[in-house]
């Protein structure tokens, strides 16, 4: 039987960690701009709400919390957050240099943050912004997954090649990568397993 869509319910939009609410238990969803991160996480959640949230204008550069909130959990109780894109060159030269240090601010310090989804473009492979994330994360021993989007881009003779390819980009093995798409919705019921996973 296939899990449930992720009930998740913005809560709030914030500039800094000291903005967070308290929450027991939280994954956060970080990327690059455009590597499908709204799309996936109204995957996740089975709408086309919640990317509207993320993506409102002014929105994009702060960090996103929703509850999830089911039979299982309540308000205020576990939580998922989107981060910022990192990477996008339309952003003044100022906010581009706090963006890192809010995301690392959130990475290293926020105690209930128990697993981090680096998302990776499945149909372009890791780029030299994601691999110095991956490293960062290894180094400060955040933990983490890498979740592989857009794979219906990748044609089916390339696919066992992009596996490979994009694993050893990330210096990860390829069942360590969770491979997605939200137009096949291929990965979409195991990562809502594994983010209720971590939650629980
Ligand atoms: P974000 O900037 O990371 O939030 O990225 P978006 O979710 O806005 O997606 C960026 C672009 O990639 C949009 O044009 C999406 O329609 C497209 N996209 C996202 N996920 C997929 C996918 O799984 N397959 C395909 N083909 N396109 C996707």
């Amino acid at each position: 039987m296939s899990p449930p869509p992720l009930s998740l319910r913005f809560v709030m939009s914030a500039a800094r960690l000291g903005q967070l609410p308290e929450r027991r238990a939280e994954v956060a969803f970080v990327g690059r701009s455009n590597v499908g991160k709204s799309s996936l996480i109204n995957s996740l959640a089975g709408t086309k709400q919640l990317a509207r949230v993320s993506n409102t204008p002014g929105r994009t550069q702060l960090l996103n919390l929703f509850d999830l909130v089911d039979r299982d959990h309540g308000d205020g109780d576990v939580a998922v957050v989107d981060l910022p894109g990192y990477g996008y060159a339309k952003v003044p030269g100022r906010v581009r240099r706090e963006w890192p240090e809010m995301i690392e601010g959130y990475l290293l310090d926020r105690e209930s943050l128990v697993q981090v989804f680096v998302l990776v473009d499945g149909a372009i492979g890791p780029t030299p912004l994601d691999v110095q994330m991956l490293d960062w994360l290894r180094e400060c021993q955040v933990p983490h997954t890498v979740v592989a989007t857009k794979q219906d881009k990748v044609k089916s003779s390339k696919r066992d090649a992009r596996r490979r390819d994009l694993a050893a980009g990330c210096r990860l093995e390829q069942g360590d990568i969770v491979w997605t798409s939200t137009s096949s919705g291929a990965g979409i019921d195991l990562l809502r397993t594994l983010v209720r996973g971590h939650l629980a």
